[in-house]
């Protein structure tokens, strides 16, 4: 197995005019599960990243192969990320929302890169009928042991799945994590019933949040591959066949447990068991606005 790639096209647009962008840190053939785990927090660590000089989508290049990625996602634990389930449902909920307006009659959602089922959860109370996919065997386990929810274990991209059939497809923070941007919104397509919406949050790397933390931004970590600019993910749509429905900054709802368990400076506080606990139910809303979250709605046919 090729553990490291290099890129001879852009991954959004193929386009072949690109350029270094940024000296990065990590080594593809050296990465290890718990650094693409959701709570890893290597901030600032990043690829080799090369610049679209057509659609400026930014990329790992060279960037760690799909086979070798999916046999570490497949082996990710994190209990972290189950212990914020409370915060991680405000978060999803506000997509919810906006995806319930936008199709209130509800009926069948897909979840790609489901992790651990907070959001399927969500959705099934909803009146949703929920399916997903997720490659850690872990969160897949939580995912029936927590909330009943049999999701399916595999790629999104391999697995066995239905065409034209599903009312929504949810891809939150998953679209940065794949070296394959095309096939994957190619196949949310495929999968979803004509009129049926697809969901996508993923970091602003051009965002004002993102410039003013620079080189310690949070959304520079290991696991992301990709930075998408405007230009690029309203392309990467597009062409896949979608019309765009709602385009909107995200803000992300954290616990102040969380936050402060981010730096190092706070761990003293943080060893206080009961203090750890009140700081656990107190939740920020954090309005950077430093994600893209975008709505679309399939609506013709791509195979031209
Ligand atoms: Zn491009």
């Amino acid at each position: 197995m090729d553990k490291a790639l290099r890129a001879e096209r852009c991954p959004v647009c193929l386009g072949r005019r690109f350029r270094a962008f940024r000296k990065g840190t990590l080594e593809a053939a050296a990465l290890r599960a718990d650094q693409v785990k959701i709570t890893d927090r290597e901030y600032g660590a990043t690829w080799d990243l090369s610049l679209c000089l057509d659609c400026r989508h930014l990329f790992a290049d060279p960037y760690p192969s799909p086979e070798f990625l999916l046999s570490l996602y497949g082996r990710v634990e994190d209990p972290l990320y189950d212990q914020e389930a409370v915060g991680r449902s405000r978060n999803f909920e506000s997509i919810l929302d906006r995806l319930d307006k936008l199709r209130p009659a509800r009926g069948e959602l897909f979840d790609v890169g489901a992790a651990t089922g907070i959001l399927g959860d969500l959705a099934r109370r909803r009146g949703w009928k929920v399916d997903g996919i997720e490659p850690s065997l872990w969160a897949v386990r939580r995912a029936e042991a927590k909330y009943g929810l049999a999701l399916r274990r595999g790629d999104f991209l391999e697995a066995e799945l239905p065409e034209n059939r599903y009312q929504a497809v949810t891809m939150v923070d998953l679209i940065e994590h794949t070296p394959r941007p095309r096939e994957a919104v190619g196949r949310a397509f495929r999968i979803l019933a004509p009129g049926g919406a697809l969901v996508i949050v993923t970091p602003n790397i051009h965002s004002l949040a993102a410039r003013a933390a620079g080189r310690r931004w949070w959304h520079l970590r290991p696991g992301h591959l990709a930075y998408f600019s405007s230009r690029s993910l309203r392309r990467l749509l597009a062409e896949a066949g979608f019309r765009i429905l709602s385009w909107r900054r995200y803000a992300w709802t954290f616990s102040l447990h969380y936050l402060l368990s981010r730096g190092r400076a706070f761990a003293g506080l943080l060893e206080s068991a009961r203090f750890a606990s009140f700081l656990k139910g107190v939740r920020i809303k954090l309005a950077l606005g430093d994600s893209f979250e975008v709505y679309a709605a399939k609506e013709q046919d791509p195979a031209r």
